[in-house]
């Protein structure tokens, strides 16, 4: 849609709605246009306040970039926060394997030293470390970043 903002005859101002400058010439060649004020006919648009509506009034804004992102798509950053964000995990914690949710609740217990450890869990054993209140996260790992 684009809004005109139109004049009559008389003075009168007021906004016209079109689906595009074709369909307002073509309304006022018709004289299917007029003042809502005083019903005049003779209508004309005020110069340069023709608006677009898109139905959105403001961009989109740009994600932070940092250098190295630039240049790159949103996928590759994704990919590039994340394997970071991973290599992080993979140097910070002890893999303790399939052990991983006796040694979550040994340490959570206090049975065993308090360090960040990182393994495996199947779904109910992950639901039932959550459901005991014990801190896990979990996240797929991609193939390139094998845990072994
Ligand atoms: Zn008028």
């Amino acid at each position: 849609m684009i809004v005109f903002d139109l004049l009559c005859g008389s003075g009168h101002r007021f906004e016209g709605w079109f689906n595009s400058a074709e369909d307002f010439s073509a309304q006022k060649k018709h004289k299917i246009l007029e003042c809502p004020t005083c019903g005049s006919g003779k209508i004309d648009r005020v110069p340069s306040a023709a608006r677009v509506n898109l139905g959105a009034q403001e961009k989109p804004k740009a994600p932070e970039k940092t250098p190295e992102m630039e240049g790159k798509d949103p996928f590759a950053i994704a990919q590039m926060l994340y394997s970071k964000m991973l290599d992080e995990v993979l140097t910070k914690t002890e893999d303790v394997g399939t052990k991983f949710p006796e040694k979550a609740r040994d340490i959570f217990y206090q049975r065993d030293s308090v360090r960040p450890i990182r393994g495996v869990a199947t779904e109910q054993e992950h639901k039932d470390l959550v459901e005991e209140g014990i801190p896990v996260t979990r996240f797929p790992i991609p193939p390139k970043n094998k845990l072994n």
